[in-house]
């Protein structure tokens, strides 16, 4: 594969080059790296932001809204919709196709599913570098759509600069949220739905839980919106976008995603030493045999291990 110009496409705007590069990622493929140095000098300048919630509270109608929002602002947006479910997306759900429909001829967006078939370290490794393609691509404003409310998913939606958790009445209440730590990473709630009976009480239940944890600096607020009639939308948008400014002005955004980088970097080092000791311990047919006839005790054959993986990387 011609990574050169696979670059090229990705800073060029090439909307089949973008789908490609995200393609790489998917499967973590090891042109990766070289992809990667090349766009990282044109990051960092996009805002993200992560949408959060159960399956069915409103994510893509929100998403899709929101597009519409920013458009009319004039910015080129991009959704990364993540389903950590489904291992073979092929770069588009059904949502997607529904969803592209009112969009599909608007070269200034860019919608797109992405799963994680191959990455190592999942989701949490995979959708940073995606962003990063994106941003290289000339997106200023990224939406990181995910499904479902677990670990990686809260993984997910803290690692971008706005992280907006959304509830519907009947669907993913919010204890169940506070159960998944969603709450302290969240930056704006919104309660979508609320033409249906119960929305009012879900807003009332989250106020009153978010008023037991401590306060914070940026007090996040919680919206009603419903989203198939564009109700709260210009609401939701000003608030994401003082989110946005108030983040930048604290120096919360810069610390926020210096610490980002710093845990990717770690998280990429760890999945190659873990590598690295699987070949090394697969080709040490000595030391398998000494620990399975009780010549060495795993705590020495570790030490053994690492000690053998840290000389051949000085070597
Ligand atoms: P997702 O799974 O969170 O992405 O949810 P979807 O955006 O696919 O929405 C699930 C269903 O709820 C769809 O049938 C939407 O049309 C509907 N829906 C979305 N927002 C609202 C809303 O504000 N009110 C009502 N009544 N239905 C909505």
């Amino acid at each position: 594969m011609d990574i050169e110009a696979l670059t090229r496409g990705v800073l060029d705007r090439e909307a089949r080059a973008v789908a490609r590069a995200i393609s790489l990622v998917e499967d973590g493929r090891p042109e990766l790296a070289a992809l990667s140095a090349g766009i990282y000098g044109h990051t960092g300048a996009a805002a993200t932001i992560g949408l959060t919630g159960a399956p069915g509270v409103g994510k893509s109608t929100l998403a899709t809204a929101l597009v519409r929002a920013a458009r009319a602002d004039g910015r080129r947006v991009a959704v990364l919709a993540i389903d950590p479910t489904s291992p073979y997306t092929g770069g588009a759900l059904l949502g997607d196709r529904v969803r592209m429909q009112e969009h599909a001829t608007d070269p200034d967006v860019f919608i797109r599913s992405m799963a994680t078939r191959g990455h190592l370290g999942g989701m949490a490794l995979a959708a940073p570098e995606a962003v990063r393609i994106l941003e290289a691509a000339g997106f200023d404003l990224v939406i990181v759509e995910t499904v479902g409310v677990g670990q990686a998913e809260v993984d997910v939606a803290a690692a971008t600069d706005t992280a907006v958790v959304v509830l519907a009445p009947g669907l993913g209440d919010a204890v169940q949220m506070a159960k998944a730590g969603i709450l302290e990473v969240a930056d704006v709630f919104i309660v979508n739905k609320s033409d249906r009976d119960g929305a009012a009480a879900v807003v009332r239940e989250l106020r009153q839980m978010l008023h037991l944890g401590p306060a914070r600096p940026w007090d996040p607020p919680v919206l009603s919106t419903t989203a198939t009639t564009d109700e709260g939308i210009g609401e939701l948008w000003s608030t994401i976008e003082e989110h946005g400014r108030w983040a930048v002005a604290s120096g919360g955004r810069d610390a926020k995603r210096r610490d980002r980088l710093l845990r990717e970097v770690e998280s990429l080092g760890a999945e190659r030493l873990r590598l690295d000791l699987t070949r090394a311990l697969d080709a040490d047919a000595d030391l398998v045999e000494r620990l399975v006839s009780r010549a060495v005790d795993p705590y020495g054959a570790a030490e053994e291990l690492v000690r053998g993986v840290r000389d051949e990387g000085s070597a």
